[in-house]
């Protein structure tokens, strides 16, 4: 009798549930969108309980998809949107407000107040790895304690939970108001700027800064280890959950990224660039996050270097949504294979500021280079590059700080089936880019650190023997022109800068 391990990936625009074999090979999923809400400029939330009942939707539909039963499921995991922010009352299950989603800027003011206390955008680098940003956990925290009636109130009564979206869904699955687990991973608990990336525990003195009870802060526990057991109501009852990675490490651990120096590039709605710096935990001196890359139950926390690009692939959504150029995401290629380059014409996405390697908040997009013949092929060419430029100035920093070139790219996500942007990075990077056969390496990363715990996978030796190449893009273009057209970008960056006063 096969068996299978589940994994729940709880992304930014939508809601999987996948079915993995001990291959490592996808073998039913079922997916779900979610409602974007965009209550003002800068603002972006989603509804917690619509997306609980995409995950118990999706749950049912992979299981139907593969004709079986919750018993022929050995364990599930969960990886999920980081950083994404949501506080509910543990009584009732009922969040006091929607979830504030990562790319969300209304903590502007709060970011820079903290900074205020002293110490600037690098308060709490040392303890967290983080630059002050409007990205991370604790400052959105703040910012429902402080803005939604009564909440501060019932918070320091002990009566409401914080939790990313990895323990919103643990929390639920486990029995929500009716025993359920209220833990963490520490993949997810360093991107709150609440963790001590040393100790693994929550710092008193940045809660205390932020005034957010510690009341409310999950449990934090180990990335791969028996957390509890689906409750027995609904698909999946009784299967043990034992996986939980943010979304990103658990690419990076799909991806079989576990040696130091290797390193992967996901191309979703953002695109993440992590590269495993092993034990060590790597400061940076170039705009670059340091974060915990994973924790296999007792083993030693293994570490990342971070570049975060806040939009790639929701600059393609941006085209075909808000300016109706294109019908589907797919449909851009066609148009940038119809022009040769770009015409002369950049985009810089800032539509969040700027994250890595700039960490701007006051940055706000541009088009520039236009001249009248500058045509709909070039501006699609124009939008995949930047996703392209954007992933080089991290690789960049990180060559920088590691002192060692990346020698090849590892890739996934939504957008690397774009075969003209990924021979474009190949290009603008010079070295090559491969892409392994299973593309959803974030599910797979979080049904491996599940099938882990229970000795379904026995060893980090079995990821990295499952993994397999399905294509490669190696660098055709000459130095010259890689030169002039990352000079190029560079100087569109610039316009984007001291937008927002
Ligand atoms: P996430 O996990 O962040 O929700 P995915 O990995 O599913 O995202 O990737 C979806 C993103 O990929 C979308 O932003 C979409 O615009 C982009 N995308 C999908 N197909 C293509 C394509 N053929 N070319 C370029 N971009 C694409």
């Amino acid at each position: 009798m096969p068996s299978y391990v589940a994994a729940i990936d709880q992304g930014t625009t939508s809601t999987r549930t996948m079915l993995f074999d001990h291959s490592g090979r996808v073998v039913a999923s079922d997916q779900r969108e979610h409602k974007q809400i965009f209550p003002q400029a800068g603002w972006v939330e989603h509804d917690a309980e619509e997306i609980w009942a995409n995950v118990r939707a999706t749950a049912a539909g992979a299981l139907a998809d593969a004709d079986i039963t919750a018993a022929d499921v050995v364990a599930v995991g969960i990886t999920n949107q980081r950083e994404t922010t949501l506080v509910w009352d543990r009584n009732t299950g009922k969040p006091v407000y929607n979830a504030i989603v990562w790319q969300d800027t209304r903590t502007d003011r709060i970011i820079t107040d903290l900074g205020a206390l002293g110490g600037g955008q690098e308060r709490y680098r040392d303890k967290t790895g983080l630059p002050l940003a409007t990205y991370f956990s604790g400052p959105k925290i703040k910012w429902i304690l402080d803005n939604v009636d009564g909440v501060r109130q019932r918070a320091e009564a002990g009566d409401l939970l914080f939790g990313n979206m990895d323990t919103w869904v643990l929390w639920n699955m486990t029995g929500g108001p009716d025993g359920g687990v209220h833990v963490t991973d520490p993949t997810n608990a360093s991107r709150t700027m609440l963790m001590d990336l040393d100790t693994l525990s929550w710092d008193e003195g940045i809660a205390a800064d932020m005034g957010i009870p510690l009341s409310m802060l999950p449990e934090i526990r180990s990335s791969s280890e028996k957390y509890g057991k689906v409750r027995e109501r609904g698909a999946l009852g009784g299967v043990p959950i034992s996986g939980i990675l943010g979304d990103q490490q658990a690419a990076t651990f799909g991806q079989a990224c576990l040696s130091p120096g290797e390193a992967k590039n996901t191309y979703g709605t953002g695109n993440f660039v992590l590269l495993n710096t092993g034990t060590d935990k790597v400061m940076s001196q170039n705009g670059l996050l340091t974060t915990v890359c994973y924790k296999i139950g007792s083993n030693d926390t293994v570490y990342a270097l971070e570049g975060s690009i806040a939009v790639t692939g929701s600059l393609v959504q941006w085209l075909r949504d808000n300016l109706n150029m294109i019908s589907s995401a797919a449909e851009i290629e066609r148009y940038a294979k119809e022009v040769d380059d770009n015409g002369g014409a950049y985009v810089v996405p800032a539509f969040s500021g700027l994250f890595a390697p700039y960490w701007r908040s006051d940055a706000r997009g541009v088009i520039v280079g236009l001249t009248r013949f500058v045509n709909k092929g070039h501006l699609a060419r124009a939008v995949l590059e930047a996703t392209a430029f954007q992933s080089r100035e991290v690789i960049d920093a990180m060559n920088a700080d590691s002192g060692v070139p990346l020698k090849s790219l590892k890739v996934d996500g939504g957008m690397v089936v774009n075969d003209l942007l990924m021979q474009f990075q190949a290009d603008i990077l010079g070295v090559s880019v491969i892409r392994p056969v299973v593309n959803e390496t974030t599910a797979l990363g979080a049904a491996y650190a599940a099938g882990l715990a229970i000795g379904f996978w026995e060893s980090e030796e079995d990821i990295r023997s499952n993994w397999a190449k399905d294509k490669q893009w190696d660098p055709t273009m000459d130095d010259e022109r890689r030169d002039r057209e990352y000079r190029n970008w560079k100087k569109a960056v610039t316009k984007t800068f001291d937008w927002v006063e």
